[in-house]
């Protein structure tokens, strides 16, 4: 027997329908680059995206085109979002921090028909046209006066010249649940980057997840700023849980790494909850260090995309009053995995305790099915002890690439995070390594990420990779490699010692290698990859 309920097509549509009709003066505001606060409401900005809409016919864009946006984090971006997918076509967000070779194959890959891109971009978007095969031309998003001059791009239009006299109004396209809302990009690194085609299915359900109580925790009475970038997997889906909350929305613009920047906006507009990876954390704490300025509005910060130091959650609760939550997803998870919060019977606990907690990745949201294996593929406990390949599965994960011809996943439906980790009886899960990052010395498995952890939590340490490296006699040993803090005396051999009583002793780098900076990843992770080309030949002390 069939239910009886009404079959909705769950639609980004609906969200922006909802957000417009319930929470028409909930405010969005922006940093750009050519407006240092640029203020409107929802109802504002669902006005123009209708106008927008419009536009995009006119440009002749169809159902299922894709549409690229290389642009930062501001209204023009978030209107975008909306226009593109309740237009029934894809809107395919390009990290821009991408190498050319690797932006040209990504926008070519896509068939990107039109490009929406910052005024910032107009000069990296000169280098790559000649090598991109679909594009029909290149929106700016700016108004006339800040247009560039004599730009060598073709067919470059004015954004507010685009839809300054559209209507108002638009008839929107009723959507497949199913069909394609969102496309992103892995950063690729190994190989080629991989398409991620999200549905406005899987959106919306994500969307709900992130929305719940112990994930992001958002309600109207915040105020969110995701630095995150929207280009980093819709900017962990931010752009469409706000608005399905109503919170007034604070968005950074170029201006995301910048710790002052940061901090008089989080000020002025009373910013309550912010999110973004580890290294936005330290620009801003930094800042505030230096500058001894305070931050009392924010009570809670989201981490993810890299493992976050420690001193970072001591720093925000001791000195400003955050607590910071780690969360750990990916780009195939459209991202969200886990979420950490504190379960009740640990409220009791001391500090030292409940970092401890704090520390892990969290635990899954519902939607998100999760199991670690051997290499044998069979299920692990959830001991805190066992440690195994994380795979997942669930609306909002992955089938397959964009464009590929088999599926992602195994053949029970599970695809394979690239992630190792241990999950504790309270369902934490503790991330060890990424699957091709993981140190075998002797035959044992040594983490690096704690290792990573335990250098982190040194005065003089501003940032620290280990990498397995070949070792005669135990295959593999753990090269630490650190950049000092600036002015910090710094003393290899007294770092070494540092890690002793704090992690097994045969877990201990082998050595340690001070640099001036490490090699990163376009979305700002430590590329191991190449601090591991950069120390093949290394011969130990
Ligand atoms: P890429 O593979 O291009 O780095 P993502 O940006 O989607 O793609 O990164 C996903 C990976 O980032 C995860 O598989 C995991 O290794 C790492 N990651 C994400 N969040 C966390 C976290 N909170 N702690 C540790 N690692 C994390």
């Amino acid at each position: 027997m069939l239910g009886q309920m009404m079959n909705t097509p769950l639609t980004t549509t609906s969200i922006m329908h909802f957000a417009e009709k319930v929470y028409a003066s909930s405010e969005i505001v922006s940093v750009t680059a050519d407006n240092p606060t640029h203020r409107y409401t929802y109802a504002d900005a669902f006005k123009r995206v209708r106008k927008l809409a419009n536009a995009l016919q006119k440009l002749g864009a169809k159902t299922g085109d894709v549409i690229g946006t290389l642009a930062w984090n501001d209204y023009r971006h978030f209107e975008l979002y909306y226009a593109i997918s309740c237009s029934g076509m894809v809107c395919h967000t390009v990290n821009p921090r991408l190498f050319p070779e690797q932006l040209s194959y990504i926008i070519n890959h896509a068939e990107d028909q039109y490009l929406f891109i910052d005024v910032l971009f107009v000069p990296l978007l000169e280098k790559l046209a000649p090598s991109l095969t679909h594009v029909k031309g290149f929106i700016v998003l700016t108004s006339e006066a800040m247009m560039p001059k004599d730009s060598s791009l073709k067919n470059l239009i004015c954004y507010e010249t685009l839809i300054a006299s559209e209507p108002e109004t638009f008839t929107w396209p009723d959507i497949d649940e199913n069909a394609a809302s969102a496309l992103c990009y892995t950063s690729g690194t190994t190989g080629n980057p991989k398409g991620v085609l999200y549905s406005h299915r899987s959106t919306v359900l994500h969307t709900y997840a992130t929305a719940m109580p112990d994930v992001f925790g958002i309600s109207v009475r915040d105020v969110v700023l995701p630095i995150v970038p929207m280009f980093h997997v819709n900017g962990w889906g931010l752009v469409y849980t706000v608005p399905m909350i109503g919170s007034k929305l604070v968005m950074p613009g170029p201006k995301m790494g910048d710790g002052e920047t940061l901090c008089a906006l989080i000020n002025r507009e009373q910013v309550t909850i912010s999110a973004g990876v580890p290294t936005v954390w330290l620009a801003l704490l930094n800042y505030l260090d230096e500058s001894q300025a305070q931050i009392p509005s924010l009570t809670r910060v989201v981490t993810g995309g890299a493992a976050c130091p420690q001193p970072i959650f001591d720093n925000f609760r001791e000195n400003h009053g955050v607590e910071v939550h780690h969360a750990w997803g990916m780009t195939e998870m459209s991202p969200l995995g886990t979420y950490n919060t504190l379960k009740p019977h640990m409220q009791a606990w001391s500090e030292a305790e409940k970092t401890k907690v704090r520390l892990k990745q969290g635990r899954p949201a519902y939607g998100v099915d999760l199991k670690i294996v051997d290499d044998n593929n069979n299920e692990l406990l959830w001991d805190g002890k066992s440690s195994g390949a994380v795979k997942v599965r669930g609306p909002w994960i992955i089938q397959r690439y964009f464009k590929a011809e088999q599926d992602a996943c195994d053949a029970d439906g599970w695809f394979e995070t690239g992630d190792v980790a241990a999950m504790d009886p309270d369902g934490y899960m503790n991330i060890t390594d990424r699957t091709k990052d993981v140190i075998k010395s002797g035959g044992e498995w040594i983490s690096s990420i704690e290792l990573e952890n335990c250098a982190m939590t040194h005065p003089a340490v501003a940032e620290a990779a280990v990498i397995g490296v070949n070792h005669p006699k135990w295959t593999e040993r753990p090269l630490l490699v650190v950049v000092p803090k600036s002015g910090a005396a710094f003393n290899a051999a007294e770092l070494l010692a540092y890690f002793e009583g704090k992690v097994a002793k045969w877990w201990i780098p082998e050595a340690c290698e001070c640099v001036t900076e490490l090699p990163h990843t376009a979305t700002g992770k430590v590329s191991k990859k190449d601090l591991r080309a950069q120390f093949a030949d290394y011969h130990w002390p």
